[in-house]
């Protein structure tokens, strides 16, 4: 059985600027610690001995904030698990995000850390091919210095990804690249496995992870289908694509 790939941003305690991109937009993605905790208590469900009912999940943690070290990997790791933690490097040290100390002692403590490139560009498959290439071999090489071993996993900024994003994550070392498609369905690129992932978002029912990691496919399919209308829809909004996202997604509430 394929896994599922789920993919979760910041978790505050009382106030999403807490934690990563302070915007409007990036709050959209941001849950409360009640929030998360009811989605970890959905995957535990899972984790009763049913192997018919279960499907291996991979749990991925995209921008870096600081909330990954204060908040998230102490729930995970009280429950056994651990993440994937995708930090955009030139955040750094900043206000609301990780430090390079707290980023070595989550490697040690057994999460993956990864690449969400250096800038964090607004639309990454805009850019150019060299520049998509610097963004993912210096961010690649930052956290390498850091964590002192070869980094060899990222995911896309904003789900901005195209064929285009891949080749230049396959040239600057990368192996595994996540992306914001819901599928479970990897795709190869030379030496480059391309993986999509199931965004967890603010105001999701609690139960959101448990109905995507379970066997029946509703979930996932429903996900599927509201990801292909948002991509329809995308280039012909502009800046009023927030507010109609957000329409579509509503019936995951
Ligand atoms: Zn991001």
């Amino acid at each position: 059985m394929r896994p599922v790939s789920l993919l979760f941003h910041d978790v505050y305690e009382s106030d999403p600027g807490e934690s990563g991109f302070r915007s409007p937009a990036a709050d959209r993605y941001k849950l409360s610690l009640h929030e998360f905790e009811a989605q970890l208590d959905g995957l535990c469900e899972l984790r009763i001995p049913s192997p018919e009912s279960r499907i291996p999940t991979v749990i991925t943690v995209d921008d870096g904030g600081v909330s990954f070290h204060t908040v998230i990997a102490d729930r995970l790791e009280a429950l056994g698990l651990r993440a994937h933690c995708f930090v955009s490097t030139d955040y750094i040290g900043e206000r609301g995000f990780l430090t390079r100390e707290q980023i070595r002692e989550l490697d040690a403590r057994g999460h993956v850390i990864g690449t969400h490139s250096a800038s964090h560009p607004a639309r990454f498959s805009a850019i150019d091919a060299a520049q998509m290439r610097r963004e993912w071999s210096d961010s690649r090489e930052r956290l390498e210095a850091i964590v002192d071993h070869p980094v060899t996993v990222g995911s896309v900024p904003g789900g901005y990804f195209s064929s285009k994003v891949a080749e230049a994550a396959a040239a600057a070392g990368l192996r595994t690249l996540y992306t914001s498609e819901p599928t479970t369905r990897p795709c190869k690129l030379d030496d480059l496995r391309v993986v999509g992932r199931f965004t967890i978002r603010r105001g999701h029912r609690p139960d959101m992870a448990f109905r995507f990691a379970s066997a029946a496919p509703w979930a996932r399919c429903g996900a599927w289908v509201g990801w292909n209308a948002k991509a329809l829809v995308k280039p012909l909004l502009g800046a009023s694509y927030s507010r109609v996202a957000d329409w579509i997604l509503e019936p995951n509430r």
